[in-house]
């Protein structure tokens, strides 16, 4: 079985069918960066306009944000301390600029352009533009290990009492985008790790809100004792590919450090300020790893709603 799973992997390399299927090429003048061809671009938009569809009536609204900020919006978030090295930088005018690993902080800056009150909440950011990680060449692999990629990417602010609802709500739209991929998904609920921040009580509330969740929607889980982040709690979703190997795809991560960082608030039904809770999410996780694993998946043969089909409109 393991040679014929061998076997099978190599004929089902999504390098291997990207290229048969004329769906993109790399060169070395940009390495971990696709070149997306005709029938990959329609592919990529075809997921793209799907998960919008899904999105938009779950009440997300879509932001484009800047693709590069100045180093002090690093700083703030955090990153510049803990994340500089697997980012690339630039420098403008004798500015110390970075091009964005992910899209969190410009969400934040987004929330905290206007008062905000508790009736505007769960407020759902949802974005697609292109993310760039610093990668070693070394370690890049076709569309699995990449620098630019884009996510199905989200951030769901919310008062600490609607937590379990959200994630509840999250959990249903992870089970339903996987149900028309034909994938099913493991869940993994990771726990308060050794070194944290914040208050244990919060810590406690969270982790019982998302085992409610998990238990409201009747999905089985693994926990993960002590394996979330310093911020806070999460559930991360397994993809069980056709041989037998897991691909991680979606994730649910609770933040409260955030939008303390960023100095977030809402005004609550007794007329005071209150910190938001921030909720980041993919589903797909990335469209580049989430095609890769179609493409392995359905050995290249897609379903014909997502099937690549160039249109030609003739003259
Ligand atoms: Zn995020």
């Amino acid at each position: 079985t393991h040679l014929q799973r061998l076997d099978e992997a190599k004929k089902r390399d999504h390098r291997k069918l990207g290229r048969e299927l004329g769906l993109f090429t790399f060169h070395p003048y940009a390495p971990g960066s696709a070149f997306w061809l005709a029938k990959g671009t329609t592919l990529y938009h075809l997921l793209a306009d799907y998960m919008r569809g899904v999105l938009v009536p779950a009440g997300y609204v879509e932001l484009k944000t800047p693709l590069i900020f100045n180093k002090a919006l690093w700083e703030t978030s955090g990153h510049w301390e803990h994340y500089r090295s697997n980012m690339f930088l630039v420098e403008a005018e004798g500015a110390q600029m970075g091009v964005k690993a992910m899209n969190c902080p410009g969400h934040m800056l987004v929330f905290g352009t206007e008062m905000r009150s508790y009736r505007d909440l769960p407020l759902r950011f949802h974005e697609q533009t292109p993310l760039h990680r610093n990668e070693a060449s070394g370690v890049l692999s076709g569309l699995t290990r990449v620098r630019q990629f884009s996510q199905d990417d989200a951030h769901v602010f919310v008062m600490e009492s609607q937590i379990g609802d959200e994630v509840e709500k999250l959990l249903r739209l992870v089970q339903r985008v996987y149900g028309d991929f034909g994938l099913s998904a493991q869940m993994k609920l990771s726990t308060r790790p050794k070194e944290f921040m914040g208050e244990i009580a919060q810590w406690d509330h969270a982790e019982a809100a998302l085992k409610q969740a998990l238990g409201a929607v009747d999905i089985p889980y693994t926990l993960n004792e002590g394996e979330g982040a310093f911020y806070g709690p999460k559930i991360d979703a397994d993809v069980t590919d056709a041989l037998g190997r897991k691909w991680q795809c979606a994730t649910i991560q609770l933040d409260y450090q955030l939008p303390q960082r960023f100095d977030l608030t809402y005004i609550g039904p007794d007329n005071a300020e209150h910190r938001p809770v921030v909720i980041h999410r993919a589903i797909l996780g990335s469209f580049e790893r989430f095609i890769a694993l179609l493409l392995e998946t359905y050995a290249g043969a897609f379903p014909l709603w997502i099937a690549p089909v160039q249109i030609v409109v003739l003259p």
